[in-house]
C-alpha cells in the first residue's frame, strides 16, 4: 500500500463521537491516521509499541508501549471507552493481533484488521520459503555471503553459522551484534533497484533473507536478486485471527464507516 495514495472519505454523519483505538507501527497506519485524525465525530488514539529509539511523528494523540497482555489492552480498552480497534501492526508482528482479537472479543469490542498483501513470485524468482525465521539457517546450507534483512531483532537464530559472512541491514544497530562474521548496514526503506543491485553485487551476495513483509518500499531487493539469479529465502507471515481483514487503506475505511454508521 503507498503512502502517496490519497482517500477522500468523509465518513458523513454519525450519531456520536466514535473512540478508535490505532496499533501502528506501519506505512497502513500513517495512512488511516491521516484519514481519521481530522475527522470531528472521531476520537482517535495512534498506539506505537515503542520499537524505535526516534518513534514516528503523528498528528493526534498517541501513546507509546505495550499494555501489558491481553488483560493489560482489555484494562485500557475499557477505562478509554474505546468503541473500536483497528489492529495495523505489521505482518510479522505476530503476538499484537491476537492479544487484539483476545481482548475485543472479551469485551464484545469491534476489531479490524489491515495487512498489506505479500509478495508473489513470479518466473525468474529463486524462492525457498520456510514457514518461520527459525527454519532459515537450514535453508542457508552452503551459503558464504547472506544479505539479512529481517532487522536487528531477529538475528539469534544465525549465530550457529559461524562460517557465513552476513551483511546486517537494519533501521537501528544491533546491540549486541551476536554474528561473528557480519558487516552492519544503517539504512530505511524506501529503497532504489539500482541501489539493491549495486548492494548485491558490490557484496557479492549468494543469498538474501527477507520476511513476506510486502510492500513497495523494500520490494526492489527481490527484483534485484531476480536479475542478478541470487536465491532468496522467504520467511512466510504468521497466522492472523479469524475476523475481517482488509489488505487495502480503502477497503478498512468502508468497513469501518459501515460499523461506526450502525452504532
Ligand atoms: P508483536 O510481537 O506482535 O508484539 C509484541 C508486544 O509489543 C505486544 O504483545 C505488545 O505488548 C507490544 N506491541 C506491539 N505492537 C504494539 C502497538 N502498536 N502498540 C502498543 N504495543 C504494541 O510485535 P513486534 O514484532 O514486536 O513489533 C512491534 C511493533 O513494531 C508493532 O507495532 C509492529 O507494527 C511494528 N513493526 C514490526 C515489524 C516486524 O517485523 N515484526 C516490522 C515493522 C514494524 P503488550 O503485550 O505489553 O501489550
Amino acid at each position: 500500500m503507498s503512502q502517496r495514495a490519497t482517500y477522500t472519505t468523509t465518513f458523513g454523519a454519525m450519531p456520536s463521537t466514535s473512540r478508535i483505538l490505532l496499533l501502528a507501527g506501519t506505512s497502513e497506519a500513517t495512512a488511516l491516521t491521516k484519514v481519521l485524525e481530522p475527522l470531528d465525530h472521531i476520537a482517535l488514539t495512534v498506539s506505537f509499541a515503542g520499537r524505535t529509539s526516534r518513534p514516528q511523528s503523528v498528528a493526534g494523540r498517541q501513546r507509546i508501549g505495550g499494555f501489558g497482555g491481553v488483560d493489560g489492552l482489555a484494562g485500557y480498552l475499557l477505562h478509554n471507552k474505546v468503541d473500536v480497534l483497528v489492529d495495523a501492526t505489521h505482518p510479522f508482528a505476530a503476538r499484537m493481533r491476537w492479544n487484539a482479537h483476545l481482548a475485543c472479543e472479551r469485551l464484545g469490542i469491534a476489531r479490524v484488521r489491515i495487512e498489506r498483501p505479500p509478495w508473489i513470485p513470479i518466473p525468474g524468482d529463486r524462492w525457498r520459503m520456510v514457514p518461520t525465521l527459525a527454519d532459515a539457517p537450514d535453508a542457508l546450507a552452503g551459503a558464504l555471503r547472506v544479505f539479512l534483512t529481517t532487522g536487528r531483532q531477529d538475528l539469534g537464530p544465525f549465530v550457529d553459522m559461524r562460517d557465513t559472512w552476513f551483511l546486517v541491514r537494519s533501521i537501528e544497530p544491533p546491540d549486541p551484534m551476536p554474528l561473528v562474521h557480519a558487516e552492519v548496514l544503517l539504512d530505511r526503506g524506501p529503497f532504489t533497484l539500482e541501489r539493491e543491485r549495486s548492494l548485491l553485487e558490490r557484496r557479492e551476495i549468494d543469498v538474501l533473507v527477507t520476511k513476506n513483509s510486502g510492500g513497495a518500499s523494500t520490494a526492489p531487493k527481490l527484483l534485484a536478486a531476480r536479475e542478478l539469479g541470487v536465491d532468496v529465502v522467504m520467511v512466510e507471515r504468521p497466522p492472523s485471527p479469524p475476523g475481517p481483514q482488509f489488505s487495502s487503506v480503502a477497503a478498512t475505511l468502508t468497513w469501518l464507516e459501515r460499523v461506526l454508521a450502525s452504532r
